[in-house]
């Protein structure tokens, strides 16, 4: 066997659902070195490889009959300082929330509205990471990543990733690049976004007066764990959907049916729907059949109430699918990344 792979591992502790498949081989990366070597070990054995980070953002739905190679390296750092704009530098295998809460002690601002997402770095870009009207392209400044065609090192400007709503580059060539490590323009002066939801009624709950990142994180931090289930006590991966984007006229004809409909105009002139609204709509929260349910608060997240497989899960996602489609004439496509 290649050296530090492991075999027939149970890939449970690797997937915030808690589904219990195992990998054909397993390994971890902690630096640029052992990412390149396991890499070059699976070519070498024509082994496929699946990188992973956090398993927030995965529904594993078989065994996975490749290597997967998990990213564990750390380390982040200031690269530029000029008093007001800073760069900031993290590996791919740094945790997210902590790597937030590490920016904002140095006084830096610009990730607090992306507090409390679980998974790494490194996959922050996958899906341009977003919550409370900032995504990370909104403070991205260049990451680096190992084209796995080539072996080499390439650096990708924001441009080069092209964001779009939970979408990059990367997202669309699933398998080409491992990213390894990321980077972040943030400010000493705090531009604070707080019409989102209910953020600034939170700030005011908690008594804020003076108004800092900080303060907003803690916000955030709160009304997160009212609303969403912790993974660590109820199997989920977040949003099993994405809020689907639906031209204007299709939006006219969903209100005139149901005058309450969650909906946000974009720039392009389309609107953008609550999936979470149209599946509560349509009866689904709190649905449960066996471990596979819906969740009693969030009708956007799946849940896996103990012993649930991905093909259940999946199987789930699909119905609700099929049902959102007849009622509303409207496709739901799922977040997580499908195995
Ligand atoms: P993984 O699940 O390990 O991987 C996701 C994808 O990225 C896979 O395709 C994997 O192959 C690939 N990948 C992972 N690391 C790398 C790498 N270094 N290089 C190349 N490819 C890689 N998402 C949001 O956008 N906003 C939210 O507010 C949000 N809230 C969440 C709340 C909860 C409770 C949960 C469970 C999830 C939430 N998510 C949210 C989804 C998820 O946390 C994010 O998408 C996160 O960035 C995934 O990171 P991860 O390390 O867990 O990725
Ligand atoms: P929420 O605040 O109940 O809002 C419901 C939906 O309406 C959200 O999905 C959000 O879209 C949209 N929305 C709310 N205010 C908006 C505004 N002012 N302008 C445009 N769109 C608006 O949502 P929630 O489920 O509790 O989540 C809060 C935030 O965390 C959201 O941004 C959500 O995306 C993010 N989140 C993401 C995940 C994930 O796994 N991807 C999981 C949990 C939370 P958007 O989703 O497009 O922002």
């Amino acid at each position: 066997m290649t050296a530090h792979w492991q075999e027939r591992v149970s890939l449970k502790p690797y997937n915030t659902f808690g589904i219990d498949v195992s990998a054909r081989f397993f390994t971890q990366a902690h630096d640029d070195q052992e990412a390149r070597q396991a890499l070059a070990q699976a070519a070498e054995r024509q082994v496929p490889v699946l990188v992973i980070g956090g398993g927030s953002n995965l529904l594993l739905s078989r065994d996975v009959e490749a290597l997967v190679l998990h990213m564990a390296s750390r380390g982040r750092r200031l690269l530029s300082d000029d008093g007001e704009r800073v760069v900031v530098e993290a590996e791919a295998g740094e945790p997210w929330h902590p790597f937030v809460q590490w920016s904002l002690a140095q006084g830096l601002c610009g990730l607090e509205n992306l507090s409390l997402i679980p998974g790494t770095v490194g996959a922050a870009p996958m899906q341009n990471v977003g919550a409370y009207g900032v995504e990370i392209k909104d403070v991205f400044a260049g990451l680096t990543a190992l084209d796995r065609e080539t072996g080499e090192l390439h650096d990708f400007s924001l441009e080069d990733c092209a964001f779009g709503y939970r979408d990059s580059l990367f997202k669309r060539n699933p398998g080409r690049w491992l990213i390894l490590r990321v980077r972040f323009a943030l400010n000493r002066t705090l531009q604070a976004h707080l019409d989102y939801g209910p953020v600034r009624q939170r700030l005011a709950e908690q008594g804020v007066e003076q108004l800092t990142a900080q303060a907003i994180s803690d916000a955030i931090c709160s009304i997160r764990r009212e609303k969403l289930p912790d993974p660590a006590e109820l199997g989920n991966a977040g949003s099993f959907f994405k809020n689907p984007v639906v031209p204007a006229a299709l939006a006219e004809r969903i209100r005139a049916a149901h005058p309450g409909v969650v909906a946000y105009p974009q720039a392009d002139g389309q609107v953008k729907l609550a999936a979470g609204w149209l599946i509560e709509q349509a009866g689904w929260k709190g649905y449960r059949d066996g471990d596979a349910g819906v969740h009693r608060l969030q009708s956007l997240v799946l849940v896996n109430y103990g012993q649930a497989s991905g093909a259940q899960l999946h199987g789930l996602a699909r119905r609700i699918q099929a049902d959102i489609l007849e009622r509303f004439g409207v496709e739901l496509e799922m977040e997580p990344n499908l195995y």
